[in-house]
């Protein structure tokens, strides 16, 4: 573009159209510039301060690269609706307005076209947070034409997959003058450039652990009956290796699923260039001294907290005990009902929570209760902590298995996260088919509701007869039978079969709270 001087005369207008999101959820912003109404030099802004500050010295700094002088122009910037939070994400509609208000950018070129980028000082566009959700509801918004970074443009053709809307990605303020003029093409993210985010993981297998016959059933059958799950076992006995691969053998997310937990690591600034897409379960194991916040999410702007971020995945919460009392508080009610929602002054945020959770602990504060170790706690605290073990109250654990510390003595392989992950897929089916027919209003076992177990939880005489018997000695309350009930479907499923038989009632009985307290807590005592 040629240097120089501008004469703008006085009162010339021109208009961009911007993105924003607040929290997942993306809306259109209009902004206008004017020029010359107001004294040389001057930028008047409507809008958030903060944003205001920060987008004057960006946009000003990456106009002065073209050549433009927008030091020394008198600037009116409209915003609307007007925003009450800082965006990076409106720096190149602001400074495609002001533009078109020049006249270096036609208008027309622009109708219908959306904005969604933040600039460097020297006129970059800067790889972004949140293009994916964008993308995705730019269409419903009026949208034609979304402009995102190029360092994006992973996410981008992820995004762009399934929408109406017609995605272009930009390098520099540069590149787009020259394509609105008719000088260069803006490219479209290709297909090809759909690479999945991986985290630096080395991928892991249940094929890796040895022995732990006990707590890799568990796994599976929380695997396939959506189950949240408690690992109780001394330091080092590998709860923490277990609950990693139990993303493994839950059933491969669906498209839409990835779409999902996309967008939510989108927003948290967790893609990076090279990969734009999640397509595999994520692990989230937030340490026992992290906030509220970063638990549920929150902060300005508004972000999805781990509990979101394990959405579709697994939440593991080692040391379960340790965490902060106000920390699990905050989290037991968004995840009973799946999903967050933070309150603020300027309005609601949500963001989806359905995510699986496995408690870790040992049984004493010393940790070798029960191991192979001896264990230094005295006998009171050692009791006061199992109360407070059976009292875990973070969310339903429908699952209590031991991990122990004995090395294994089989020689036999161990079976893969693909053959396990066959069974919970049959099993999954099952519970899907009953839900298509309308047999129980979810296709999770885990959420099946008192009405629900009625008609798909049928026993035979038998396992009826090993309930009651097993409600009777442990004294188990009727939510706890009803956990009961639930787990043994899922095991039922597990074997393929309609009615619930004694077998499966056991199984699912030596699994919960009740007779994993009265047998692990007082096994040394
Ligand atoms: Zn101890």
């Amino acid at each position: 573009m040629e240097t120089g001087t501008v004469h703008a005369s006085r009162g010339t207008r021109g208009g961009a159209m911007g993105l924003m999101l607040k929290g997942l959820q993306a809306e259109v912003i209009t902004i206008g510039v004017t020029l010359g109404t107001v004294a040389d030099g001057q930028w008047v802004m409507s809008g958030d301060s903060a944003w205001q500050r920060e987008t004057r010295v960006r946009v000003r700094s990456a106009l002065m690269q073209l050549g433009v002088p927008a030091c020394e122009l008198g600037v009116i910037v409209s915003v609307d609706p007007v925003i009450t939070k800082s965006s990076t994400s409106l720096d190149l509609a602001v400074a495609v307005a002001f533009l078109a208000a020049l006249g270096k950018i036609p208008e027309d070129t622009i109708a219908r076209t959306a904005f969604f980028g933040e600039l460097s000082l020297g006129g970059d566009i800067r790889m972004i947070r949140g293009v994916a959700p964008a993308i995705r509801q730019a269409a419903s918004l009026g949208v034609k034409t979304v402009v995102v970074p190029q360092a994006n443009e992973h996410e981008a053709a992820f995004a762009a997959r399934d929408t109406s809307v017609e995605v272009r990605t930009a390098r520099s303020l540069a590149e787009l003058v020259q394509a609105f003029n008719g000088l260069a093409e803006l490219q479209a993210p290709s297909e090809s450039n759909i690479s999945p985010e991986r985290f630096g993981i080395a991928p892991v297998d249940m094929s890796d652990v040895r022995g732990q016959g006990v707590a890799r059933r568990a796994l599976e059958i929380a695997a396939a009956g959506g189950h949240n799950l408690a690992l109780i076992g001394p330091p080092g006995s590998g709860k923490t290796m277990l609950a990693r691969r139990l993303t493994t053998i839950m059933p491969p997310m669906t498209t839409q699923e990835s779409v999902a937990v996309t967008e939510l690591f989108s927003v948290t600034g967790m893609l990076r260039p090279e990969h734009g897409s999640v397509h595999e379960r994520p692990f989230r194991a937030p340490h026992h001294t992290v906030s509220p916040t970063g638990l549920v999410g929150g902060g300005d702007p508004v972000r999805p907290g781990e509990l979101s971020l394990g959405h579709h995945g697994v939440l593991f919460l080692d040391e379960a005990l340790e965490f902060k009392r106000s920390a699990i508080e905050c989290i037991r009610g968004p995840i009973a009902d799946g999903q967050v929602t933070i309150c603020r002054s300027s309005g609601r945020t949500k963001f989806p929570a359905e995510t699986t959770i496995v408690a870790a602990s040992s049984l004493c504060a010393c940790g070798f209760y029960g191991s192979s170790k001896p264990c230094t706690c005295k006998e009171e605290r050692r009791q006061m902590y199992q109360i407070r073990l059976m009292g875990l109250d973070v969310a339903r654990l429908d699952i209590w298995a031991p991990v122990h510390d004995a090395q294994s003595n089989t020689s036999e392989p161990p079976e893969s996260s693909a053959l396990v992950r066959s069974r919970v897929v049959a099993a999954r089916n099952r519970q899907l088919s009953r839900y298509e027919c309308r047999e129980a209003s979810t296709a999770v076992n885990a959420k099946l509701t008192p009405h629900d177990l009625e008609r798909v939880a049928q026993m035979d005489n038998g396992a009826r007869m090993v309930l009651d018997q097993g409600v009777d000695h442990f004294g188990i309350d009727t939510n706890g039978r009803r956990t009961v009930l639930r787990v043994a479907r899922t095991i039922a499923d597990l074997a393929g079969t309609d009615v619930i038989e004694a077998q499966h009632v056991d199984e699912a009985l030596r699994f919960s709270k009740s007779v994993f307290g009265a047998g692990e807590c007082r096994k040394a005592a």
